[in-house]
């Protein structure tokens, strides 16, 4: 069946989905229906550069630098940033735009359509919120207490190895009374930020309370894991943390523990933690020793 020009307006104008056209000057010139009723406004208002208007400020740079950069290359590209609707309330909008060619190899600008996803985005964010630690961004306790279990309970079921870090940053309170609450708060993000580009993409690392961490390796054993907390304690002892005309030095106890039969992940953890508070006795009592073996 042979579409007419009347029946292509009618999809394009009647699509759900927010369309708009540029020409090869970059600028837009063609708003569907479904925009313009979006934006409350008219044509006119809008093209050119004129729909820019409506773009967050916030996200505005980076949405001009995607468009321009896409454009000199001719490739396709998908943003969200967040448009004003005529109700004034800014709603985030995912963006696709396609080169589009006539005659099948003559650049002639641009197509985009654009869909509402604040729901989405929203709903994103919410999650993120719960699932990650305020101040250091990386698992709250209760997320990695729900993916840990997941990892228990395959590791019981495959009966693979799997090993517990407990991690405590050492005289941390000193830390807060020296250089005072904000510094020790970089303290914590950058050690939990250090943590967490050291260790693999299938660890589970989490902020347990206060200056404790944990960190679950599945599939791994003892020696295997005693060796990746060699490693991070490495990483630690190198950096130097920057705090108005300080540098903080930092280290952390690591309590490890291996899975054995328990029945539940709670006992695994209160063995590591049991491991972490012998070897912190061990440091009070000026018997540092770092040995996991
Ligand atoms: P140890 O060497 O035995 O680990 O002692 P510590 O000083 O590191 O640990 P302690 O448990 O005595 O003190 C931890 C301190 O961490 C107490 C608490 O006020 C502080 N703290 C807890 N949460 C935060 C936070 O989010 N930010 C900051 N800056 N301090 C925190
Ligand atoms: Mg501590």
């Amino acid at each position: 069946m042979k579409l007419d020009n009347e029946q292509y307006r009618i999809i394009v104008e009647s699509s759900p989905n927010m369309i708009w056209r540029a020409g090869t000057d970059t600028l837009c010139n063609y708003f569907n229906t479904t925009w313009l009723n979006f934006s409350g406004k008219t044509m006119a208002e809008e093209v050119g550069t004129g729909w820019a208007e409506g773009v967050h400020p916030e996200d505005f740079d980076m949405c001009l630098k995607i468009y321009l950069d896409a454009f000199a290359k001719q490739e396709s590209f998908e943003m969200e940033y967040r448009l004003k609707r005529s109700d004034g309330v800014y709603r985030w909008i995912n963006d696709r735009g396609v080169p589009y060619y006539l005659n099948d190899h003559e650049f002639a600008g641009y197509i985009g359509s654009c869909m509402d996803v604040t729901d989405k985005v929203e709903g994103q964010k919410m999650r993120d919120l719960a699932q990650r630690d305020g101040l250091t961004r990386i698992y709250s306790r209760q997320y990695f207490e729900q993916l840990a279990n997941i990892e228990f309970s395959k590791a019981k079921r495959f009966q693979s190895d799997l090993c517990i870090a407990m991690i405590d940053i050492d005289k941390f309170k000193c830390i807060n009374d020296t250089y005072g609450h904000h510094a020790g708060d970089l303290v914590l993000k950058t050690v939990a930020q250090t943590i967490n580009d050291s260790i693999r993409t299938f660890d589970l690392f989490g902020r347990y309370g206060g200056d404790e961490f944990v960190l679950l390796m599945p599939n791994t054993n003892y020696a295997k894991a005693a060796s990746i907390i060699s490693r991070l304690q490495d990483s630690l002892d190198t950096i130097a943390i920057t705090y108005n005309d300080a540098l903080i030095h930092v280290s952390a106890s690591f309590g490890l523990y291996q899975m054995h039969d328990e029945e539940i992940l709670e006992k695994v953890i209160i063995e590591a933690d049991k491991k972490l508070y012998e070897i912190k006795e061990n440091l009070k009592n000026n018997q540092a020793n770092r040995s996991y073996d």
